[in-house]
């Protein structure tokens, strides 16, 4: 009924250890080399043969066709990191890789996989513990370095003092939920700016819908505006020319009522997320009555949230109750294309950020690096809490947690070595990233560690040297850290533990004997 992989000796082919090792090395080598500001990008063609270019983590592993159970559960690693931190999934990914591959050192030395997992989730108990001792306290300037340090080495990076300033504007004034961010092509990203309201892409229904609505009466209805699906398949059989005019003009009658239902409710400005039928937006613009179709999920939440309007499912429910309300809606020609901006909404934390960029392809890349620096500035701000970065935390980490061991003692000592070890993979591969030389920029860092401050230098990527990254504006959020090194090590611990992977195999290929009742 299922077919196994176990990690008996005398079986042919890869152990169950072996394949979480090997697909952890590949998911790694997948994103590897796109780690820190001289990483190089991937080029993701799916198979519609579109493309993106990217150096995210997330998105070059949402995108890769690994499919595996065990590699699903790694990608969770970054998924996990990018939910929580909008930052440092390459770095997660990277070190799950590296613990693992230390882990199978481990394995070859004979140390049972149990004393492995344990020793990994006591290191990485430590290094939490360390890590509350470790950091500064924010302030403004701080958020801005965190949040070019998150856009080094991405399209971003040219323009990153001016996106800085827009991330911190916005992340102090709301929560990340309540900013929403709008990405629009045919402009230089010196024109992205932050706005204090919300920006939703969309354009009226009808020219002869008014270009602005003062003080608007909104209206969310997430369902298709027309007459019930029943009446539109209905067969009818009409024997006359009259019985015809008497069908449609029933059937535009009925339109017509409802374009005058969703008037008397009060409301001058409508969202719709499906269809609205021809002649009720005849009739709503003949009422000077704004009206937009098709608007995504995402937008009409942000909407209810910024107007205090109700999402509504049913046209028939619909009543002035569900109206939110604003300052101003207006239209608004943003490179080349309708924009609708909605000003003075009762929420006052609402935020849009408007990103702008010359293409399609840098538009979309520009928007994925600021969507992980406003995150990184709002966590910083949330946690109070910021680290110097170029792989500074993991060296000082990896520094303390040596220590650490020789108060272990047994087979764990060696878990916890080998965990210590491999958190040095990240200012390692920011060395080689950088073409410099490793092992002499790790000799340098790990002299540096062990002096007055030393917890402050990171690799200098221009020279290879130990640097106060303080000195460097390179800061990052300590959540960022703690995480990557929290979820890298549970996952290893649980991939160390497997024994036996079953899979299940499909209903389809389930013969007669595999039913033995
Ligand atoms: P991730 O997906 O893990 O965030 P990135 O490609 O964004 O991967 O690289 C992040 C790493 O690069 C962090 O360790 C950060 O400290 C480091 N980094 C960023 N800018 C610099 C810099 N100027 N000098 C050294 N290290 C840097
Ligand atoms: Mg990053």
């Amino acid at each position: 009924m299922s077919e196994q992989v176990n990690n008996s000796k005398n079986q042919k082919g890869a152990t169950a250890r072996e394949v979480c090792i090997h697909i952890a090395r590949e998911l790694s080598t997948l994103v590897k080399h796109t780690l820190g500001p001289n990483g190089l990008d991937n080029m993701l063609v799916d198979t519609a043969g579109d493309s993106v270019i990217t150096n995210d983590g997330a998105t070059i592993i949402q995108q890769s066709a690994i499919d595996h159970a065990v590699a699903k559960i790694i990608m969770n690693v970054a998924k996990t990191q990018d939910e929580l931190c909008f930052d440092g999934t390459t770095s997660s990914l990277i070190l799950t890789g590296e613990m693992m591959e230390q882990g199978a050192e481990l394995l070859k030395d004979k140390v049972h996989p149990t004393k492995i997992a344990l020793g990994f989730l006591m290191a990485a108990l430590k290094a939490e513990e360390l890590l509350l001792d470790m950091g500064m306290e924010v302030n403004e300037e701080m958020l801005n370095l965190a949040a070019q340090t998150a856009m080094t080495g991405k399209s971003a990076e040219s323009d990153k003092e001016h996106l800085a300033n827009i991330c911190v504007e916005v992340a102090m004034a709301a929560p990340i939920e309540d900013i929403t961010i709008v990405q629009r092509p045919n402009g230089k990203v010196q024109e992205s700016t932050a706005i204090a309201g919300l920006l939703i892409d969309g354009e009226k229904l009808d020219h002869a819908m008014p270009d602005a609505v003062e003080d608007p009466k909104i209206g969310l209805i997430a369902a298709d505006i027309d007459i019930p699906d029943y009446a539109q398949q209905l067969n009818v059989q009409l024997s006359d020319n009259s019985g015809v005019k008497d069908f449609i003009d029933s059937r535009n009658a009925q339109l017509v009522e409802i374009g005058e239902r969703l008037k008397e409710t009060g409301m001058n400005v409508l969202f719709c997320s499906r269809e609205v039928h021809p002649a009720i937006i005849e009739h709503l613009a003949s009422n000077n009555i704004y009206a937009v179709r098709r608007v995504r999920r995402s937008d009409m939440e942000a909407l209810s949230k910024a107007t205090n309007a109700r999402i509504v499912m049913n046209i028939d429910t619909f009543s002035n109750k569900d109206l939110g309300s604003a300052g101003l809606l207006e239209e608004v020609t943003i490179g080349e294309r309708p924009m609708i901006k909605l000003t003075g909404t009762p929420n006052k934390s609402t935020v849009s950020v408007l990103v702008r960029a010359p293409t399609e392809h840098v538009v979309a890349e520009i928007k994925r690096a600021f969507d992980d620096a406003i995150g990184v500035v709002s966590i910083a701000y949330e946690d109070k809490s910021v680290l110097p970065g170029g792989g500074a935390p993991y060296m000082q980490l990896s520094t303390k947690l040596k220590e650490f061991a020789s108060t272990v003692g047994g087979r764990e000592q060696m878990a916890v070595e080998a965990f210590a070890n491999a958190l040095e993979v990240i200012p390692k591969t920011l060395a080689e990233n950088s073409g410099l030389d490793p092992i002499d920029a790790m000799i340098a860092l790990r002299k540096a560690h062990t002096e007055e401050d030393g917890w402050k230098y990171g690799v200098n990527v221009n020279d290879g040297s130990a640097t106060n990254m303080l000195d460097e504006g390179v800061i990052e959020p300590k959540r960022v850290v703690a995480q990557a090194i929290r979820s890298a090590a549970d996952i290893s611990a649980q991939l160390m533990r497997i024994q036996l992977i079953t899979t299940a195999k499909p209903v389809s290929e389930i013969g007669d004997d595999d039913f033995k009742f």
